[in-house]
């Protein structure tokens, strides 16, 4: 690797040392990344990616999905949601999209130009990037449902193509080899001859508001549905919604949401899903497993 310095002059985009990571999860939690990058643009990551590559490397989107610990990131955290921005209308109804566009974004893009099927996305506070390694989704649809391709850079900076059928897709997981990211995807759409994806969205966004806390810092579902039940009724029926440890609570909204204020640590949320845990298996007998991804150290 080269040092930072010439690493630093080499690049276009944003390289910084000991950054706190709190401004850029939706629990506005955990420690600092080593090295935080954002890249100006796709060569610039590129760059970046190939006199780095015997680091630590950790990509976030918007945070929306991810518990980073109070011991920070070591190695480099790159962050592409203030470039990989842009996107493309084909002529065969074929929309491609840069990882670091916000699913809200692409919702209203799609809806603009009179395409239907993302309408869902609006609502979930993520980049592109961080829904399709989770296969986000809601309201019925999942985000893999509509890709036919995806571009991804590896650790190397070397650049490759694969096709959805490269890929086993599963409720909120997809089988991605660890060294491999996400830069853009290719999504094939319906034009939306009833014109209402606009109403869509109000009623989604609206239907969101009333059952979830959305003004308060989470990280939306903590934990998945067990098969043939809801992480949110088993929570419930145990009387635990606003169960508190330190700054960390379950949302009196909505149980499987855990809010955090301003004195949370990531500790704090770590020990309240364990506790949740804990006692969902004591009464119910079934393990919760989490959605939410835990990154760095404590
Ligand atoms: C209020 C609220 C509501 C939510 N509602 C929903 C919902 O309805 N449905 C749903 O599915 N989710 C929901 N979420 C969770 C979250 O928004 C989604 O999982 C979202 O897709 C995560 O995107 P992100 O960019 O924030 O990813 P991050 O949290 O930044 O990262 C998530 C994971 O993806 C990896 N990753 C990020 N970018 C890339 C990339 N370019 N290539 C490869 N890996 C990458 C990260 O390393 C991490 O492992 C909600 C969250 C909140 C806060």
């Amino acid at each position: 690797m080269e040092n930072i310095e010439t690493i630093q002059k080499m690049v276009k985009g944003n390289l910084r040392k000991n950054v706190s990571l709190k401004e850029y999860n939706t629990w506005k939690v955990g420690g600092k990344a080593e090295y935080f990058f954002e890249p100006k643009n796709l060569d610039d990551l590129i760059t970046f990616l190939k006199n780095v590559n015997k680091k630590n490397v950790t990509f976030l989107g918007n945070g929306s999905n991810v518990l980073i610990r109070d011991g920070g990131i070591n190695g480099f955290v790159i962050c592409l949601k203030s470039s990989l921005n842009n996107y493309k209308l084909k002529q065969n109804n074929e929309f491609i999209f840069e990882a670091g566009l916000s699913c809200m974004k692409i919702a209203q893009i799609t809806a603009r130009e009179n395409f239907t099927g993302l309408e869902f996305l609006c609502g979930i506070p993520g980049s592109l990037g961080g829904a399709l390694a989770m296969n986000a989704g809601c309201y019925g649809g999942n985000v893999w449902e509509y890709v036919t391709s995806v571009d991804l850079i590896d650790k190397k900076g070397n650049i490759l193509k694969k096709t959805k059928e490269d890929f086993k897709i599963g409720y909120r997981k997809i089988n991605l080899d660890k060294d491999l990211f996400f830069i853009s995807a290719t999504f094939s759409l319906k034009e939306n001859l009833l014109k209402n994806s606009s109403s869509i969205i109000k009623e989604y966004l609206k239907d969101r508001r009333s059952k979830q806390p959305t003004g308060q810092p989470s990280c939306g579902s903590v934990f998945k549905n067990p098969e043939n039940s809801h992480a949110a009724s088993l929570i419930d029926s145990l009387g635990l919604k606003e169960y508190k440890i330190g700054g960390a609570q379950v949302s009196k909204k909505h149980a499987n949401f855990i809010i955090s204020n301003k004195t949370a640590s990531s500790l704090d949320i770590e020990n309240l899903i364990e506790y949740i845990q804990k006692k969902v298996y004591e009464k119910k007998k079934i393990y919760l497993e989490t959605e939410v991804k835990f990154i760095g150290t404590n």
